[in-house]
């Protein structure tokens, strides 16, 4: 990795995705500090250029395609691939113990489809390297399928979910969407969704799911050509999304992010993480 490293981060000017576009960018790479708000992202990304780093700003909401095919162009004309995309933009409206799905769109919207769109838009920008390039995201516990607490009751769409060999993106934009109709006609609660912060739970089970998939997919590509995609909980950080309640810091949070990001001999694809080890989907 160098300054010839090109690594974007979703939703970096603040919180965790900031603290990962300061750590890659003391590791040296080139950051491309994205942000949906523009003058937001500028002032982000210029307290990181200030601190002497390798960032650049560019203007990117993960749920507007037009905005992520201007990124995708303007990513092509001035530097021709990615190495690194870190998918951590998201939106929780849960942020006390209250369960609301009144944000659930946007919720599902801005953490699933729109992790989504980012790995379908940059996987034909990604540079073939030795190393491998990386996609990584950050998820959450919470969408854990076997997780102790937040268990989803309908037994059906659990065997969907675990039968990793014919999982889909079909599949899972399907259950997302099933979900979103229930909230419209308020039969959700009979659903067997997770019962703790159901809509952003489910939104990142979803990634999780779709992280699969995607690895499933990019498996047989050559040495060379090899893309690892991997998802990982960063804890209960402080940060806006927990009203700064969270337990560790953002430079806890993103740990494991760069740890994905930059560990020299990979070769691993399609797991999720947490404190740098591998846990249960
Ligand atoms: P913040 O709320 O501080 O940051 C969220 C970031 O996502 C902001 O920069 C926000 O931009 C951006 N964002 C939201 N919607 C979009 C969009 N449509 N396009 C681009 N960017 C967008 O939260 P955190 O730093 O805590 O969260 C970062 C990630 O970590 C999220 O994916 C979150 O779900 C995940 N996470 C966080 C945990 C925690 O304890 N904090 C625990 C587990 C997972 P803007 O400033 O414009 O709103």
């Amino acid at each position: 990795w160098s300054a010839d490293t090109i690594a974007v981060v979703t939703g970096a000017n603040r919180g965790i995705g900031f603290e990962i576009a300061h750590q890659l960018g003391l590791h040296g790479l080139t950051v491309v500090l994205t942000s949906r708000e523009t003058a937001v992202g500028e002032e982000a990304a210029k307290v990181l250029k200030e601190g002497g780093l390798k960032v650049v700003f560019h203007q990117l909401d993960v749920i507007d395609h037009e905005s992520i095919n201007t990124f995708c162009t303007w990513i092509k004309e001035n530097y021709g691939s990615i190495d690194i995309l870190i998918n951590n933009a998201g939106f929780n409206h849960n942020v006390g113990s209250e369960n609301s799905v009144e944000f659930a769109e946007k919720v599902i919207s801005t953490n699933y489809f729109g992790t989504k769109n980012m790995i379908k838009a940059a996987i034909p920008l990604m540079r073939p390297n030795n190393a491998g390039a990386r996609i990584v995201s950050v998820s959450s516990r919470l969408g854990r399928l076997n997780g102790r607490k937040n268990r989803i009751s309908n037994d059906e769409l659990r065997q969907q979910l675990e039968d990793v060999e014919s999982l889909s993106e079909e599949k899972i934009d399907g259950m997302v969407n099933k979900f979103l109709e229930q909230v419209k006609d308020g039969s959700w609660t009979s659903g067997g969704w997770p019962q703790n912060n159901t809509d952003y739970a489910l939104s990142k089970l979803a990634v999780n799911a779709y992280t699969r998939v995607v690895a499933r997919e990019l498996s047989g590509r050559p040495e060379g050509e090899k893309i690892y995609i991997n998802c990982y909980c960063p804890g209960w950080v402080k940060t806006a999304m927990t009203g700064w309640a969270g337990q560790v810091t953002t430079e806890e949070g993103a740990d494991t992010a760069l740890w994905l990001s930059l560990l020299p001999d990979m070769r691993i694809s399609g797991k999720f993480f947490a404190e740098r080890r591998e846990i249960h989907f």
